[in-house]
C-alpha cells in the first residue's frame, strides 16, 4: 500500500466508525421515517449522531441538518440566501467571499451574479490570511452574507474567524463558515462566536464519504433546495443516508475524545517534517505563515524540482500538487491569491497528515525526495 499523505483530500475510515456503520446496511435497515419499531430504532441512531455533532459545536441538535457533504452545505446556504431575496421581491443582495474559498463556494459567484446579485472577493495576503481591511472596505448596505473558509484545504492557513464574526455582528451581516478542514480538528464553540451557518464533512475526519452537515442558527431563515418528504425538518428532503450519518456521529465522537492528543501529534509530525527536510538538505519554502497554519496540512515549494515530476516519480507516496478536490484547478487559485510566484507554484506540493501518519513515513519520504532533488 502506498504511503498516504493526502488527508486534506480525504481520510481512511476509522475501523471503529466502519463497525458502527455496518449493521445499518443489513440488520438495522428500516426507514427512519417509518412509524414502526424498525423505523424508531433507526431514528434513535440518527438522533444520537446529531447530538454528537451538536456537542462538538456546542449548539442544539435541531440546528444540525444532515447533507451529502460540505459541497451541498455550501450550496444550500448561498442558494438559500439568493432565494430569500428573490421570493420576497427584494433588491438584489451583495455577497462577500474570500478569494481562497473551496470551489463549492467560489464557483457559486457566477450563479449568484446570474440571479442578479453582486459578489465581491476578499483579497488574501502573502501569509495566506485574508485581508480584513479589504473585507471591511467591501461591505455595502445590502451585504447579506460573508462566507469564509476556516482552515484552507490547500495551505492549512487558519483564518481569523473570530475577527470576521465581530465584523459581521457589528454590520448585521450573516456569516457562513466552511469548516470542512476544521471540524473534528480544532475546538469550535458556537456559543462564543457568532456564526450563522457552518459546513462540515465526515470524510475529512475518518468518516465515510457522501455525508456531511450544515449548522444553521435556529433564528436564521433557510430555504430548502431539495424538495420532497420533508426530512431534516424540511430543510433537506430525501431518505437519510443512515449508515453515513451513523459514521459521521461516530467519527465526531472519536475526534472529540482525542482532539488535544491529535493536535499535539500533528505538531510533532509537522516539526519532524521540517527537521527531516533540513537534515536531507532539501531546499524548500513553506507557502503561507507557519505560525498560523494547521500542522496537519503542509504546502511547500521544493526548490530543485517541479511538483508534476515529484508526484510521478514518487508514486509510492500519495500527495498532491494542488487541491485534489478541484480537478483541473492548476495552477492553484489559492497560491495565486497569495501572490506566490508561478515558478514556485509549479514546485509546490501538499503533504497532509492524519492520526495514522508515522514519523517513519515522513523520514522515508524525505530520504527519497532528497535522492531525486539533490
Ligand atoms: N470545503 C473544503 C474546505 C474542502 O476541503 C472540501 C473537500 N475537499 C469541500 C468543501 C467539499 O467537501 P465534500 O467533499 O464533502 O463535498
Amino acid at each position: 500500500m502506498n504511503t498516504y499523505f493526502d488527508n486534506a483530500a480525504t481520510t481512511k475510515v476509522d475501523d471503529e466508525v466502519l463497525s458502527e456503520m455496518l449493521p445499518y446496511f443489513n440488520i438495522l435497515y428500516g426507514n427512519p421515517s417509518s412509524n414502526n419499531t424498525c423505523g424508531r430504532k433507526i431514528r434513535d441512531g440518527l438522533d444520537n449522531s446529531r447530538l454528537e455533532v451538536a456537542k462538538f459545536l456546542n449548539c442544539t441538535p435541531n440546528e444540525i441538518i444532515f447533507t451529502s457533504g460540505a459541497t451541498e452545505s455550501n450550496n444550500l446556504v448561498l442558494k438559500s440566501c439568493s432565494d430569500i431575496c428573490l421570493d420576497d421581491n427584494e433588491e438584489p443582495f451583495h455577497f462577500i467571499f474570500s478569494n481562497i474559498e473551496h470551489k463549492s463556494v467560489l464557483n457559486l459567484k457566477d450563479y449568484l451574479e446570474h440571479k442578479g446579485h453582486e459578489v465581491d472577493l476578499i483579497e488574501t495576503l502573502p501569509s495566506g490570511i485574508i485581508n480584513l481591511e479589504d473585507l471591511e472596505n467591501k461591505i455595502q448596505e445590502n451585504t447579506i452574507l460573508i462566507s469564509c473558509i476556516w482552515i484552507n484545504n490547500e495551505t492549512g492557513i487558519i483564518q481569523p474567524i473570530e475577527d470576521i464574526s465581530l465584523i459581521c455582528l457589528s454590520n448585521s451581516i450573516n456569516f457562513h463558515v466552511d469548516a470542512t478542514q476544521a471540524f473534528g480538528k480544532i475546538p469550535i464553540d458556537l456559543t462564543n462566536i457568532k456564526i450563522d451557518f457552518l459546513s462540515l464533512s465526515a470524510h475529512k475526519l475518518h468518516g465515510p464519504k457522501g455525508i456531511g452537515a450544515l449548522y444553521k442558527n435556529k433564528n436564521i431563515d433557510l430555504r430548502c433546495q431539495i424538495i420532497g418528504g420533508s426530512q431534516e425538518e424540511g430543510f433537506r428532503s430525501g431518505t437519510e443516508n443512515v449508515s453515513g450519518i451513523i459514521g459521521l456521529g461516530k467519527a465526531t465522537e472519536i475526534a472529540s475524545e482525542h482532539l488535544i492528543e491529535n493536535t499535539r501529534y500533528f505538531e510533532r509530525l509537522e516539526k519532524y517534517l521540517f527537521k527531516m527536510l533540513n537534515s536531507y538538505n532539501i531546499d524548500y519554502i513553506v507557502n503561507g505563515d507557519v505560525e498560523n497554519k494547521a500542522p496537519w496540512i503542509n504546502n511547500i515549494a521544493i526548490l530543485n524540482s517541479d511538483a508534476e515530476t515529484l508526484v510521478e516519480e514518487m508514486s509510492n507516496y500519495c500527495f498532491s500538487k494542488s487541491s485534489a478536490c478541484s480537478k483541473g484547478n492548476y495552477p492553484s487559485h489559492v497560491l495565486q491569491a497569495m501572490s506566490v510566484d508561478d515558478d514556485l507554484i509549479e514546485k509546490s506540493i501538499r503533504l497532509s497528515f492524519s492520526k495514522y501518519t508515522t514519523f517513519e513515513q515522513i523520514d522515508s519520504f524525505c530520504k527519497e525526495l532528497s535522492k531525486i532533488v539533490n
